[in-house]
């Protein structure tokens, strides 16, 4: 038996699925893995939280960042991966996703916003740090192209940043909280595309493993968590994803 007809047999076994996605499972939609040789990181130093509040001049910086693209997400779409993702969640396999990803890549593939974790935020829009209120990149870039002016909140006044977690700003605590609960619910973490090298991710497997679930992981490269997972498979996720949860899939187990 192969190792991806094992992972469809844990899957099929299990009955309470959680999805852990990282950077790697976006790659093959050509979004480089920040930490990765190549990736924004290797670039240019990251603005942290306290930066963008204490400077106007790092705001700019930062909003200029923003609108360049230099992260290379803008117009990316999903791919296999996050398909076979939302195929999982569709079926009712997979009762949550966890990721680390700020690329919206998940919604764009249909995972619905109440099954899904995002533990570092989201880059697509943005947030006002004071009163939380949503703000569209689009309209902003516009006043910023226009007129220079750094996004400020049309309700209060407020500094307005990308909903991303910075260096330097707090985790989330009930997305934290949620994906601990989520971690020790589970029968099986499938872990997709994340180094499990950075908090707290690395911890959310163990949890997991403590509480009795399965640990299944597909990514190109070793993990720290390799020892303790039940299946490993340093293979391509998108590919994975298509023989383990293939179209129509979700179909069939839901009826
Ligand atoms: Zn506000």
């Amino acid at each position: 038996m192969s190792d991806r007809q094992r992972l469809s047999q844990l899957i099929q076994a299990a009955s309470r699925v959680a999805v852990f996605t990282g950077a790697g499972i976006s790659t093959e939609s050509g979004i480089p893995d920040f930490r990765s040789p190549g990736g924004v990181w290797s670039r240019m130093q990251p603005i942290r939280f306290g930066e963008f509040t204490g400077s106007e001049a790092k705001r700019r910086e930062a909003w200029t960042r923003t609108f360049s693209g230099v992260a290379r997400w803008v117009g990316r779409r999903p791919n296999a991966g996050h398909y076979g993702v939302a195929r999982l969640v569709a079926s009712g396999k997979a009762r949550v996703v966890i990721t680390q990803n700020v690329d919206n890549l998940h919604q764009d593939s249909g995972v619905p916003a109440e099954r899904l974790i995002e533990l570092h935020g989201n880059a697509s829009y943005a947030v006002c740090l004071d009163c939380g209120l949503r703000h569209e990149l689009e309209a902003l870039k516009q006043r910023f192209d226009d007129a220079g002016e750094i996004p400020v909140c049309r309700d209060c006044g407020g500094l307005v940043k990308t909903a991303v977690i910075s260096f330097g700003q707090a985790m989330p605590a009930q997305a934290l909280a949620r994906a601990e609960a989520e971690s020790r619910a589970c029968d099986l973490m499938l872990v997709l595309g994340s180094s499990l090298q950075v908090h707290p991710a690395a911890g959310l497997p163990l949890t997991a493993k403590r509480s009795g679930a399965l640990l299944a992981i597909v990514n190109l490269d070793a993990t720290p968590q390799d020892e303790i997972a039940d299946l490993l498979l340093h293979e391509s996720i998108g590919e994975v994803m298509e023989e383990v949860a293939p179209y129509g899939w979700g179909v069939s187990v839901a009826q």
